[in-house]
């Protein structure tokens, strides 16, 4: 008995030691990271990039021997970035850095040519009536300036400690200010930009600085006539600062895109067919759309290209998987993790059958952080499980046994909620939140390939800890716990939009 069970622990430990060798000598996660990231761009949900991305990860897989499919699940309003070029032409002339938000209606060929101004203090609603009128023909700044284009770790390295609290206080002010300055226009943030189009203006200007040097969130934007653009910190607040000394100035703004009518949405599966009990899954998760500011790169290209990344290693070393190993690359999670929950929706029966699911999204960092998400016994098999994986992988890992289930956030919640023993790989951050989460700087160059790559190797053999096991990892939950000790409730069920970006 002792025999046969070293015998096995043996085999195992020459597989994972096959994953590893896989993956450190033969990595294609730079190949695929620039077909996807460089070659085709960012994939918006409904553009035609998406769908290139959907047709291009089959092809992949079918190069590797793995079955892939595109299932549908919805439809999303298309569109397709073209051009945004912003000139200022008066008091001098410079070219500014900025680009239409996503879904923009276009500027007329060529552009057009109007004086850039400030959303003025209105005492109330219906002073901001009366000044509507004047916004025709002229380009409307309705973000806060930034009364510093330095992130706050540059004051904190460099600032005297009176002049960063004296900054950070004048930019509440600032802030709060402002905010008081969009309350008094009587219209929401979705509706202003709506207000001054029906008024005539030529285009919506707006900043949306994501506090670091040249990194600015790019978003969506919501008229449906004139352009509405992202303009870089340094840019917006030239024009902001010469608007207010009374310099008015002028601007020229081209941006052109395409509406591609109604586009059908889609999630990559691909599988990898079990052996011995094909009906029962292991999961790997990461959602493929990102917005557009950038290329996706670190969200969620790296989660991409590690789970394609497994599954091609896996499929090399262990070909033959007691359970179907199944990857989903969810379509449209940043809308709301709208692919995921279409799957969870459509295939109920399956999920009693997967043993556990694994998703990777928050950048490009190794795995920093993993959650129990409030499965009872998830200590035990992960914990047996990470033993598997290399040590120096692992030392700074930090768990959190059995912790919370997450109710959104990420396509690992559509899972959780249908009582799925589904985990997060959580990176470390690399600067996420500043710099590359929703940005304009989310290309290529920020992907730390040595920490995706470790990423590969841990999921790769927990995947194969998971696929190996010889009973399913038990389920039980624990509910979660309000502030004063009160049990809440787990997170339910959510239907996904089906039907996007249309009224
Ligand atoms: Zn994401």
């Amino acid at each position: 008995m002792l025999l046969l069970f070293s015998t096995k622990v043996q085999a195992q430990d020459q597989v994972i030691n096959d994953i590893i060798k896989e993956a450190r000598e033969n990595s294609e996660l730079k190949a695929i990271g620039h077909e996807l990231m460089d070659g085709i761009g960012p994939r918006l949900v409904g553009s035609p990039q998406m769908q290139q991305a959907h047709d291009w990860a089959v092809e992949k897989y079918k190069g590797w021997g793995i079955e892939a499919r595109n299932e549908k699940w919805g439809e999303w309003r298309g569109w397709e970035r073209g051009i945004t070029h912003i000139d200022m032409t008066a008091p001098w002339t410079k070219s500014l850095a900025g680009t239409q938000l996503a879904w923009s209606p276009s500027s007329p060929k060529g552009g057009a040519a109007g004086e850039a101004v400030i959303l003025p203090m209105m005492a109330d609603a219906a002073a901001f009536q009366k000044w509507l009128p004047s916004v025709k023909g002229k380009y409307v700044m309705i973000s806060t300036p930034q009364i510093t284009g330095r992130p706050d770790y540059n004051w904190e390295e460099f600032a005297t400690p009176e002049s960063f609290a004296k900054m950070k206080e004048d930019r509440t002010a600032m802030n709060a200010a402002w905010n008081e300055r969009l309350r008094n226009t009587g219209q929401g943030r979705r509706e202003l930009p709506i207000a001054l189009e029906e008024a005539g203006a030529l285009g919506i200007i707006t900043s949306y600085w994501s506090q670091g040097f040249g990194a600015n969130k790019i978003f969506s934007a919501s008229t449906k006539k004139v352009p509405t653009v992202d303009l870089s910190l340094e840019d917006y607040g030239l024009l902001f600062r010469l608007a207010e000394s009374g310099q008015k100035p002028m601007i020229n703004l081209n941006a052109q895109s395409k509406e591609t009518g109604m586009t059908p949405t889609f999630n990559t599966m691909a599988e990898i067919k079990g052996t011995e009990k094909p009906d029962e899954y292991v999961m790997l998760s990461a959602h493929f759309d990102s917005w557009d500011g950038g290329t996706g790169a670190t969200d969620n290209g790296t989660g991409t290209i590690m789970m394609m990344e497994v599954m091609r290693v896996l499929k090399e070393v262990y070909p033959n998987p007691k359970r179907t190993i199944l990857v989903g690359h969810w379509g449209s999670e940043e809308q709301g993790l709208n692919g995921s929950r279409a799957f969870v929706e459509d295939n109920p029966e399956m999920m009693a059958k997967i043993q556990v699911l694994f998703n990777q999204d928050n950048g490009t960092g190794r795995v920093a952080n993993v959650a129990g998400q409030g499965f009872v016994d998830s200590y035990e098999y992960l914990g047996r499980w990470m033993n598997k994986v290399p040590r120096d992988i692992t030392k700074d890992i930090e768990t959190t046994f059995p912790g919370n289930p997450g109710g959104g956030g990420s396509d690992y919640a559509s899972f959780v909620a249908a009582g799925v023993p589904a985990f997060n790989l959580s990176s470390l951050n690399w600067s996420y939140f500043n710099y590359t989460w929703h940005t304009n700087l989310d290309t290529y160059d920020k992907i730390v390939f040595d920490d995706v790559q470790n990423n590969v190797i841990m999921a790769a053999i927990m995947v194969y800890m998971a696929s190996e096991e010889p009973e399913q990892v038990n389920r039980e939950i624990r509910i979660p716990l309000d502030r004063i000790g009160n049990p809440t409730a787990w997170p339910s069920l959510r239907s996904p939009t089906r039907k996007g970006g249309v009224e």
